[in-house]
């Protein structure tokens, strides 16, 4: 099984690492393929200092695959990839490691539990119109921060930084929450329509596989390994236990029948894009992305027991987010009142695009394309970079 194949000219030219250029870190994480680790080279490399390395078992191969895909075709949807590879040893057996940039310290899971979240993000996301008070002057600053503008450069940047500390001292309140929930939604759902747009489903969207890149200063998805690639027909873990439940859509596996259920190279007998039309896999991923912005949006429901207790009270009410609303909400505790008044800022706009996302059919949710174009979005401003004084 040699899944580099089909890999481009373009892996040949790049560098290429082994296990001896390694220095494995603390360990950042353990699940039951794999063991992940902060690395560095042994070799100082100005670019890639500080590393994410990942020891993966069988699925390690699909995931090296997945992350070259994403690679080529959508490089600002997740983590940035620098390789990976087979490393046999005669204790361990087979692994697959895999190198990533370390783009981080926090995931969104991370973030969240902070009790002043969305605040311990508002700082580096948020910069839309703000009235700055320095030195007893007002200032009006209209900052709005594109991940992809290179012209941030270390002069605007400092500026950026000046006005930082004075931006946290914003008013606190809804509004501004909101702004901040707004602007991780926005990328997170930018993040999936990219994989989406490739042939990706992610399945295993949840807070903990959402990482805030330090350097480009958005959030990013990580952890393929659960992947699948329906335009190439590579989608070989039929096994529903892989997915978490807390945030999996009901109808829990996608395109069972066309699975095959061992890894097997990609088939020539790639998916239509009429079948994909059909079954709308990459609905799955929106529904665990809405489950994301509920948690953002209501404090009570970010613990994994709130969650699994909110999952239940959904099914009883058939995945209805409306009934379920009409059940909480006359008994509800002011952390879960303050939730539903997010949502229903401008209109309800908040909880009319969570209700597009979370439902029990997946041809009935949007996706992430049409969700960016959602008025939710509307409001703020985008992809441009000004500082007005
Ligand atoms: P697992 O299969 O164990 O869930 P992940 O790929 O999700 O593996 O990585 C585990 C953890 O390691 C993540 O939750 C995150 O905290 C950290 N991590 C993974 N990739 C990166 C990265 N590129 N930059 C920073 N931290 C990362
Ligand atoms: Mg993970």
């Amino acid at each position: 099984f040699d899944m580099f194949v089909l890999a481009p000219l373009e892996r040949l030219f790049r560098p290429t690492y082994k296990k001896d250029d390694i220095v494995l870190g603390k360990k950042l994480g353990e699940g039951s393929f794999g063991v992940v680790y902060k690395a560095s080279l042994a070799k100082k490399s100005s670019k890639y200092n500080d590393l994410v390395l990942k020891k993966a078992t069988e699925y390690g191969a699909v995931e090296i695959w997945m992350n070259e895909r994403v690679r080529r075709a959508c490089a600002n949807s997740c983590a940035d990839f620098l390789y990976g590879f087979l490393e046999s040893s005669p204790k361990r057996g087979a692994e697959y490691w895999l190198l990533w940039k370390f783009e981080g310290e926090s995931t969104l899971a991370d973030l969240l539990q902070s009790k002043e979240f969305p605040y311990n993000v508002g700082s580096l996301t948020e910069y839309h119109s703000l009235l700055v008070t320095s030195n007893g002057n007002i200032s009006s600053f209209e900052v709005v921060i594109d991940p992809g503008d290179h012209l941030l450069d270390a002069t605007m940047l400092s500026v950026e930084a000046l006005i930082l500390g004075e931006v946290l001292d914003a008013p606190r309140g809804l509004e501004r929450e909101n702004r901040i929930i707004q602007t991780i939604m926005r990328q997170l759902l930018f993040a999936l329509e990219g994989l989406h747009s490739t042939g990706i489903v992610h399945r295993d969207i949840k807070p903990q596989n959402v990482i805030f890149s330090e350097d480009s200063r958005t959030f990013k998805i990580i952890d393929l390994g659960a992947a699948t690639d329906l335009r190439v027909g590579i989608n070989y873990i039929p096994k529903e236990f892989l997915l978490d439940p807390r945030y999996a859509a009901p109808e829990q596996y996608i395109m069972s029948t066309q699975t095959p259920s061992a890894p097997s190279l990609p088939v020539a007998t790639a998916l239509s894009p009429v079948l994909w039309q059909l079954n709308l896999p990459d609905r799955f991923d929106i529904y665990s992305a809405g489950l994301i912005f509920l948690q953002m949006a209501f404090p009570a429901l970010r613990s994994n027991s709130a969650l699994i207790q909110f999952n239940r009270q959904l099914k009883r009410c058939e995945y209805d987010l409306t009934a379920w609303r009409k059940t909480v909400e006359p008994r509800a505790s002011p952390d879960l009142r303050r939730g539903f008044e997010l949502l229903d800022l401008d209109g309800g706009i908040g909880w009319e695009l969570l209700m597009s996302m979370v439902r029990y059919k997946a041809r009935k949710r949007i996706s992430a394309k049409a969700a960016l174009a959602h008025p939710y979005f509307d409001k703020e401003g985008q992809l441009a970079l000004s500082f007005v004084q």
